[in-house]
């Protein structure tokens, strides 16, 4: 070696790097590449198992203002979560080169979650002049299909749904060039070598004509076209045609859980909604939810979108066939699932043709395979903060980070309804994609497959398993008829609060207050309006509503008017002389004495519960079509500007018993008075919401915890939330509400795993 070589080398450092979160298939390598470039740095970076490595050698400073630059200028879509590094000596090099990705080793490779068309991609896709001029499946390293076309890890091309695509000489010229947008963009085609689309009538055979445009004029006929997206398919109709969209719901057998609506962009959507800053953030955002906004009065949708409901899930495209079908279209469609009833939404594509025909006209398709089934995300925002209602497309398998570490591999079964589950190693949880209710085969189906290609993908073999205590969920049955694993259940409600712990990134003890539909208690009965004191080991009742029956069962979930002649018989409000006992009075005297003999009546202090029975009380709804509708409808009414409030009674003990009967009482006087539906709802808000600060505050004097965990169902009523904020800040409370996972049993799975990592860790 020359005195010169020597000399340089004497003032380089050289370090070995590892970056370690989403950094593979978004663009990270040609990122460094670039970087090191304009920095003047040798070395090389390739991918492994674990994620990046790199080693850099130069100037110290170079170096330093490099490493940092690895987070801090990442690419779009990367997540970096950790970067470390160490010294190793110099070797006086002069380039930095891409090196071939070694295989082997432990797979701690995140994955990317579906991301929306970017503005580069788009803007190829309107140029004429562009080889991919108007070509629906564009993507680049930015943008594209990810988490459901991955079959397997490494995230390369043949372990994707693109392995039957042979890239053509110009693709793979791209995917080859560093410089390039495209450089190692696995699902990367064009016209000439990428999917192609295809119109089908329902019967499968082949419409003549281009497919985006033929559509186009299907759906302006008053058609519903079943649309091939990317976790699965769906069914559009045009949004501003009653006659459309009330067909889509007939066959769809789906009576009135509101539709979602896709525009083609902002502006779009401001015509039909009020939207705040917050709001269109989420709009755009690259995991493209829908977004639940307040529709403006007159907005040009149909009635039957989004029944007895003041908002409306609007989403913008987020594949490049959804812009050109915007575009063309140029006014607002729905687009929802495609299935019939509560079934998982169809992905494949001969169980789609099948299932799908009876309520598609025709099906715009193409070939390219969806290899998992992916719902919609919703959202919506709170204050100015995302606030999930369902995680799924977009956002999935994206980790959330655990406050404390599994010590050995978890997995969290969930609950029963709006299902996920949750695998987690480390710091790393990986709650699924909303599995949907468990309660037919395909669903369960979609559970168990899920749970086995997660645990592929992040290779985790759960050593610990946490399940529900409710021992008819087909959670809980797959947990316990597993081998050789830990089982811990996890009280319902003790998950919902420590899923809303672990979604705040906090540790607790805390004052939960677990409003819900019903969940599993530990004396066997049924829970949901239950006040905690927990952390992540242990949870105390330290508050409940008082307990009513529930008289037949199941069936009062269905029929909220059974909950209002119990719960008026346990007031003491000669239950006959109401106006829900006339329009019930055919079954009314049988259920009255089910509810007083016990037998088919079990006892719940369910809040959600007692939101059925008023909305009953009111004339709001007697039956429901989709679960927790008699709440969003009560909601629907309440007077915002109302501010009176009933009083209730909280019975001394160990627990707490808060008389729902006061409640009743309150709403009963205030209607035979003929005090107008409005405010009658918004006083029931009020004084649900007064109580629990009161509880709170009760709770707070005696064990001296000052923060508050909102979580449950019932807390996606945006009246009682922002009320119970509101008066549990202005008492000095801080309190934690939901952001990343949902506030219902979608966030179960979480705060299972939770749980279980502090129990089976020994700590808290
Ligand atoms: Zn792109
Ligand atoms: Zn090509
Ligand atoms: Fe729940």
């Amino acid at each position: 070696m020359s005195e010169h070589v020597d000399d340089r080398v004497a003032s380089r450092v050289r370090k070995r790097v590892r970056v370690e979160g989403i950094v593979q298939g978004v663009g990270y390598r040609p990122f460094v590449h670039a970087l090191a470039a304009r920095s003047g740095l040798a070395g090389l970076v390739g991918n492994d198992a674990r994620g990046v490595f790199l080693e850099v050698e130069g100037e110290p400073a170079d170096v330093d203002r490099f490493v940092l630059a690895l987070e801090r200028e990442a690419p779009p879509l990367a997540a970096v979560e950790r970067v470390s590094t160490e010294d190793v000596p110099p070797l006086g090099e002069d380039t930095f080169v891409i090196v071939h990705s070694a295989p082997g080793g432990r797979r701690d490779t995140l994955i990317s979650p579906d991301t929306a068309t970017c503005a580069d991609c788009l803007a190829e896709m309107a140029d004429p002049a562009d080889r991919r001029f108007g070509y629906p499946f564009l993507n680049c390293t930015n943008c594209g299909p990810r988490f459901t076309i991955v079959r397997d890890v490494p995230y390369d091309r043949p372990n994707t749904t693109m392995a039957g695509f042979a890239m053509c000489a110009a693709c793979a010229a791209e995917y080859a060039d560093p410089s390039d947008r495209r450089f190692h963009a696995q699902p990367v085609c064009c016209p000439a070598c990428g999917p192609s689309l295809s119109l089908l009538d329902a019967g499968q055979h082949p419409i003549a004509g281009e497919p985006v445009a033929a559509t186009v004029a299907l759906l302006r006929a008053g058609k519903v076209v079943a649309v091939k997206g990317l976790g699965g398919y769906h069914l559009a109709a045009l949004a501003g045609d009653e006659s459309a969209v009330a067909a889509l719901r007939r066959r769809k057998h789906r009576e009135d859980k509101p539709f979602a609506v896709m525009v083609a962009d902002v502006a779009a959507a401001r015509t039909l909604c009020a939207t705040d800053a917050a709001e269109e953030a989420l709009l755009v955002s690259s995991r493209r939810p829908a977004v639940l906004l307040r529709r403006r009065l007159g907005a040009p949708v149909a009635a039957s979108v989004a029944p007895g409901n003041h908002h409306l899930g609007v989403m913008l495209p987020y594949t490049p066939l959804h812009h050109l079908l915007a575009r063309e279209l140029g006014e607002p469609f729905v687009l929802t699932s495609g299935n019939v009833s509560d079934e998982p939404i169809a992905y494949r594509d001969a169980d789609a043709g099948e299932r799908l025909s009876p309520i598609a006209d025709a099906f715009l398709v193409h070939d390219r395979p969806i290899h998992i089934r992916t719902d919609d995300s919703v959202t919506r925002a709170f204050r100015g903060r995302e606030m999930l209602i369902r995680r799924s497309r977009g956002y999935v398998p994206q980790p959330l980070t655990l406050p404390a570490p599994a010590p050995r591999p978890i997995l969290g079964c969930g609950a029963e309804l709006k299902n996920t589950f949750c695998l987690a190693r480390g710091r790393h949880a990986f709650v699924s994609h909303h599995i949907g209710d468990l309660e037919n085969y395909e669903t369960l189906r979609s559970f168990m497959d899920g749970i086995a290609h997660f645990s592929r993908l992040f290779d985790i073999a759960p050593e610990v398993v946490a399940h529900d205590l409710h021992p008819e969920y087909l959670s809980t049955k797959y947990a316990v008829e597993l081998d050789d694993v830990e089982l811990i259940g996890v009280q319902h409600h003790h998950a919902h609060i420590a899923s809303c712990l672990a979604d705040n990134a906090q540790r607790g003890p805390v004052i939960g207050v677990a409003f819900d539909g019903l969940g599993y208690g530990t004396d066997g009965s049924l829970w949901g309006g239950e006040v905690l004191v927990c952390d992540y080991v242990r949870f105390e009742r330290a508050a409940h509503l008082a307990a009513v029956p529930m008289p037949g069962g199941v069936r009062a979930i269905t029929e909220p008017w059974r909950m209002a002649a119990a719960y008026l018989d346990a007031a003491g409000l000669a239950p006959e002389e109401h106006e829900v006992a006339r329009r019930n009075h055919e079954r009314w005297a049988d259920v009255l004495a089910v509810a007083r003999s016990g037998v088919q009546a079990p006892p719940t202090s369910s809040a959600g519960r007692l939101f059925d029975a008023v909305s009953a009380l009111l004339g709001v709804r007697d039956r429901v079509n989709y679960e927790g509708q008699a709440a969003v409808e009560l909601e629907q009414h309440a007077d915002p500007g109302e501010q009176g409030v009933y009083p209730v009674t909280v019975d001394d003990g160990q627990p707490l018993r808060i008389r729902g009967t006061d409640l009743i009482r309150g709403v009963v006087d205030d209607h035979r008075r003929g005090v107008p539906l409005e405010v009658v709802a918004a006083r029931f808000h009020n004084s649900l919401a007064a109580t629990a600060g009161d509880v709170c505050a009760a709770v707070r004097d005696r064990t001296g915890i000052g923060t508050v965990a909102l979580s449950g169902g019932v807390w996606q009523n945006r009246r009682l939330l922002g009320a119970t904020v509101d008066l549990l800040e202005a008492r000095g409370f801080a309190v934690l509400v939901h952001r990343q996972v949902p506030t219902n049993d979608g966030g179960i799975s979480l705060g299972q795993v939770a749980v279980a990592a502090a129990r089976a860790g020994g700590g808290g």
